[in-house]
C-alpha cells in the first residue's frame, strides 16, 4: 500500500529533540514535572487512560498510562513498559557542554542517551501501531518514572505493584552499540560504616585518643578486597567523611560503599557478610547500615525467551540483535526481573556516553529500534 504509516527516523528525532530541550534533573521537581507534563499531553492525544501521581520527598510526579480496553485483542495481564524522564544534568547543559546538535550520524543532548530517546521511542512504537489501525495482542501500560538516576526510591513499591500485574516488562533504558539489548544486570547494595573513636589533642594527650579515621582506613582496605572479578563482585568505597581538626584525633569517621553483585545468592552473602563486619582497632564502635538497593536481574527461562522473541523480530528487518554480557550498571528492570518477570532492557536507542558530557544517540539505530519496539507491543501474547 502506498499510504501506509511509516517509521520515520526524521519524524523520530524531532520529537525526541522536543523531550530533551525540557531538562530534568532528578532532583528539581518542577523540571520533572515539565517533562510528565509534555508526556501526559502526548499520551492524552493518543487516547490512553492516564493516572498521575504526586511526586514526593522532593520529587516528580509518577505517570501511567494504560491503552484502553478495546485497543488490544487480548486481555488479562499485559505489557509494562518503563521509562525514565530525569536526567543526571543539571539545568543549563543544553546550552553549555551538551549542546543539543548533530554531527553526521551523532546526536547529542541532555538525556538523549539515558533515556529520552528511549521513552520517545516507545510512545512513537504505539502511535505507530494507531496510525495503522493495529490492536495490540495484550493491554499495554507505560509506566514514566521521575528519579531513577537516584535509585527510584519513591516509585520503587509502585513499579514492583505494577509489574506484578503484568506478563512482560519492556525497559526503555540506552541500547547498546551495535544492535545489543540488556538480559541481566548486576544487583547493586549501598552500604555506610560509621565510626566512633575518641577525640584527644594530637600533641598533648595523643594517647588517650581513638581515631575514627585510622578504623575506617583499615576497615576501607578490608572490604576494597572483597572486590573479585571472577566472581563479579565488586566493592567500592565511594565517599569518606570525618575528623574535626587536624591537631585533634578524629572521633567519627563515616563511609558510603557501593557494591555489585551478579547473583542472588551473592547478594545474600554480601549483605550479611558487611552487616556482620566488627571493629579492628581496640576501642571504637562500628556501626553498618544498609543492603540491596536493587536486586541482581537474571537470565531466566522467560527472559531468554522473551530475548528470542525479540530477536526473530529483528531478523524481520535483516538484523541480528544481541544481548551484552552481564552489566554493571542497574536499571528498574532489576526491580521487575526479581520479581519472576520476563524483562528485556536497553531497548532505546543505541548511543555512547550516558551520563557524561559526551552523551549521544545514533540516528541510524532510530528506525530499527521503533520497528523493534512496535513489533513487540503488536505481538506478544
Ligand atoms: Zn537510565
Amino acid at each position: 500500500m502506498k499510504n501506509e504509516p511509516k517509521i520515520d527516523p526524521k519524524e523520530i528525532l524531532e520529537g525526541i529533540v522536543e523531550w530533551i530541550e525540557i531538562e530534568s534533573p532528578s532532583h528539581d521537581a518542577k523540571a520533572v514535572n515539565l517533562m510528565v507534563d509534555k508526556v501526559e499531553g502526548q499520551f492524552r492525544d493518543l487516547g490512553l487512560d492516564l493516572d498521575r501521581t504526586p511526586g514526593r520527598d522532593g520529587f516528580g510526579d509518577i505517570l501511567e498510562a494504560k491503552t484502553p480496553a478495546e485497543w488490544s485483542t487480548g486481555q488479562g495481564k499485559g505489557i509494562l513498559v518503563l521509562a525514565h524522564l530525569d536526567t543526571v544534568h543539571p539545568l543549563g547543559m543544553k546550552e553549555k557542554e551538551l549542546k543539543i546538535r548533530q554531527e553526521g550520524d551523532s546526536v547529542f543532548g541532555p538525556g538523549i542517551y539515558d533515556m529520552k530517546a528511549g521513552g520517545y521511542i516507545a510512545y512513537y512504537a504505539l502511535r505507530h501501531l494507531i496510525r495503522q489501525g493495529k490492536k495490540t495482542k495484550l493491554p499495554v501500560t507505560f509506566l514514566f518514572i521521575p528519579e531513577e538516576e537516584v535509585g527510584s526510591p519513591t516509585s520503587r513499591a509502585r513499579i514492583e505493584e505494577a509489574a506484578r500485574g503484568h506478563k512482560y516488562a519492556l525497559v526503555m533504558e540506552p541500547g547498546r552499540d551495535g544492535d545489543k539489548v540488556v538480559t541481566s544486570r548486576k544487583g547493586v547494595g549501598r552500604f555506610t560504616l560509621t565510626v566512633k573513636g575518641r577525640a584527644a589533642h594530637a600533641g598533648v594527650r595523643h594517647e588517650d585518643g581513638r581515631s575514627a579515621i585510622l578504623e575506617i582506613a583499615r576497615q576501607i582496605v578490608r572490604i576494597e578486597e572483597k572486590t573479585d572479578y571472577a566472581r563479579g563482585i565488586t566493592c567500592n568505597v565511594g565517599l569518606i567523611r570525618g575528623g574535626s581538626g587536624v591537631n585533634v584525633t578524629p572521633a567519627e569517621c563515616t563511609i558510603d560503599v557501593d557494591l555489585r553483585v551478579p547473583s542472588m545468592q551473592l547478594a545474600e552473602e554480601m549483605t550479611h557478610w558487611f552487616l556482620n563486619l566488627e571493629p579492628i582497632g581496640k576501642e571504637v564502635e562500628l556501626t553498618v547500615e544498609g543492603g540491596m538497593n536493587r536486586p541482581p536481574y537474571q537470565k531466566d527461562a522467560g527472559i531468554t525467551d522473551l530475548f528470542q522473541k525479540a530477536q526473530a523480530i529483528y531478523r524481520e528487518i535483516g538484523k541480528e540483535l544481541n544481548d551484552v554480557p552481564l552489566t554493571g550498571g542497574g536499571s528498574d528492570g532489576n526491580f521487575t526481573a526479581a520479581l519472576g518477570i520476563p524483562t528485556l532492557d536497553g531497548l532505546g536507542a543505541d548511543g555512547k556516553g550516558a551520563h557524561a558530557i559526551t552523551e549521544q544517540i545514533y540516528y541510524s539505530s532510530l528506525q530499527p529500534r521503533t520497528y523493534l519496539c512496535a513489533r513487540l507491543l503488536e505481538t506478544l501474547e
